[in-house]
C-alpha cells in the first residue's frame, strides 16, 4: 500500500466553536478582511460571533460583504484592491463555497501585487495570506480543500484557479445552517454526495480517502428520510456539515471527476445552482461504469443494493427543468473531452459519445434520448 495524505487545515466542529476557539484567530495577525456574501452571514448569526471575537482579540478588520454565487474574477480583484489598501494579515472567509472560495482567492491576490486576472491562469504555485473559513452551508467542503472555483467572464466559464491555497483553520458550527432554505439545504448536499462518490469512483483514490468517503456516505445516507420528508432536525444538521466536511478531505486528495467537469457548464450558461447542476447527472454518469464493483461497494455503504436505489433518492430531490439544445450539448461535451486533466481522475476510458449521453439522458426526459432535441 502507498499512499500521501494532506489536510493542514486546523478543524474545529462544534456548537459555538468561534467563541470556544478564539484564540486560534489571533495567531495570525492584528489586521483581517472578512470577505462574505451579501446577506446571510448578517442572518444566521456567523458575522456577529467573528466580530465578537475579533472585539474581544483586539483584531481590526475590514468587511467585504459583496461575493455573489459563483463569485467572478472582477469581485476577487476588488476584493484585493480593499483588502491591499487595508493592509490587512490575514483573511477570513464567511459563507457558502462561493464566499470561502473568494477568501483563498483575495488571500493570494493580496500577497501577489503583479497578480491580476489575466495572468493568473499562467502563474506558477503563489504564497498567500492565512486564510480562516467558516462554512455556513452544507457541501462544497471549501472549508477544508485548497481549491478555488471561479468565474472567468471572458472566457464564459468556471474554472479552479489552479493554484493550492489551504485554509490554516476551519470553524464548523451548524447552528449557521439551521435556517437554511430547503433548496439550498437540498442543492448543498447532493454536492457533497456527488464529492464522495466522485471521490471514491477515481483514479487518485486512497486508502485514506476511502476512509472518509464510507463515513461521509454513512452520515448522508442517514439524512436521506429528514431530506425527503423536509423534517431537517439540528442532528441532521450537524451531519450534513460532517459528511460535507468529509467529502472536502476526500475532495483535498482526489480531486473531483465527470459531474463536476460536465456540470460547470450548467451552470454558468443555464444558471442551475452547483450542487443541483452535479446532482443532475449523477445517475446517467453512475450508468456508465463497466466495473460495477467500487460501484457495488459504495452503495452497501449507504444500505443500497443497486444504482436504481441511489436514483429513486436523486429523482426526488433533484428537479431540473431547462431548454437544451443538441449544439450546446455537443459544444459542452467537446469542452469536457478536451479537459484532460479531468478526464484523468475518471478510471475508465470515456468516449465523446457517452459524455454526449450523460448530458442527454440527464436533461432531455423523452422516451429515446435522442428526440426533442434542436
Ligand atoms: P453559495 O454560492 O456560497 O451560496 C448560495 C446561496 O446560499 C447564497 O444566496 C447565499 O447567500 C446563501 N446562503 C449561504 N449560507 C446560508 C445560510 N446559512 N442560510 C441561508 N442562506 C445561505 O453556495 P454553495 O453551494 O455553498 O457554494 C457554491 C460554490 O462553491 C460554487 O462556486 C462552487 O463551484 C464552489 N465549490 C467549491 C469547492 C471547493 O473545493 N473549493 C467545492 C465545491 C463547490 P449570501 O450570498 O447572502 O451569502
Ligand atoms: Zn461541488
Amino acid at each position: 500500500m502507498e499512499f500521501s495524505h494532506v489536510i493542514p487545515t486546523e478543524l474545529y466542529f462544534g456548537t459555538n466553536i468561534i467563541q470556544k476557539k478564539k484564540s486560534v484567530f489571533s495567531q495570525w495577525g492584528r489586521k483581517a478582511l472578512i470577505v462574505t456574501g451579501k446577506h446571510s452571514a448578517k442572518k444566521n448569526g456567523s458575522l456577529e460571533d467573528v466580530l465578537s471575537v475579533l472585539k474581544e482579540q483586539q483584531i481590526d478588520y475590514v468587511i467585504f460583504d459583496q461575493i455573489e454565487e459563483n463569485p467572478s474574477l472582477e469581485t476577487i480583484e476588488l476584493g484585493k484592491k480593499i483588502g491591499t489598501e487595508s493592509k490587512v494579515d490575514f483573511v477570513i472567509g464567511i459563507g457558502g463555497g462561493s464566499p470561502l472560495d473568494a477568501a483563498k482567492a483575495i488571500a493570494l491576490f493580496i500577497k501577489n501585487p503583479d497578480i491580476s486576472k489575466e495572468n493568473i491562469f499562467k502563474a506558477p504555485q503563489l504564497t498567500y495570506l492565512p486564510v480562516l473559513t467558516i462554512p455556513t452551508t452544507a457541501g462544497t467542503g471549501s472549508e477544508v480543500t485548497p481549491y478555488s472555483i471561479v468565474t472567468v467572464n471572458t472566457q464564459q466559464i468556471k474554472r479552479n484557479l489552479g493554484q493550492k491555497i489551504y485554509p490554516k483553520a476551519a470553524f464548523l458550527d451548524s447552528k449557521y445552517t439551521l435556517d437554511m432554505p430547503y433548496e439550498v439545504t437540498v442543492n448543498t448536499a447532493v454536492d457533497a454526495l456527488t464529492h464522495l462518490v466522485e471521490g471514491y469512483l477515481n483514479t487518485n483514490a486512497t486508502f485514506m480517502s476511502d476512509i472518509y468517503v464510507q463515513k461521509g456516505v454513512e452520515l448522508f445516507a442517514g439524512c436521506i428520510p429528514a431530506l425527503l420528508n423536509r423534517q431537517i432536525t439540528s442532528d441532521t444538521r450537524n451531519d450534513l456539515l460532517c459528511a460535507s466536511m468529509l467529502a472536502g478531505m476526500v475532495l483535498t486528495q482526489t480531486g473531483t471527476s465527470l459531474p463536476h467537469g460536465m456540470g460547470y457548464a450548467l451552470t454558468y450558461h443555464k444558471g442551475l445552482a452547483h450542487g443541483l447542476a452535479n446532482g443532475v447527472l449523477l445517475i446517467a454518469y453512475l450508468k456508465t461504469f463497466k466495473e460495477q464493483k467500487n460501484l457495488m461497494k459504495l452503495l452497501h455503504f449507504m444500505n443500497m443494493d443497486s444504482i436504481k436505489d441511489l436514483e429513486n433518492v436523486i429523482k426526488q430531490l433533484v428537479h431540473v427543468e431547462i431548454e437544451i439544445t443538441q449544439d450546446e450539448i455537443i459544444k459542452y461535451s467537446n469542452d469536457l473531452y478536451k479537459n484532460k486533466g479531468k478526464l484523468k481522475n475518471h478510471p475508465e476510458e470515456v468516449s465523446l459519445e457517452e459524455i454526449i449521453g450523460i448530458y442527454k439522458e440527464s436533461l432531455c426526459y423523452c422516451s429515446h434520448p435522442n428526440e426533442g432535441l434542436d
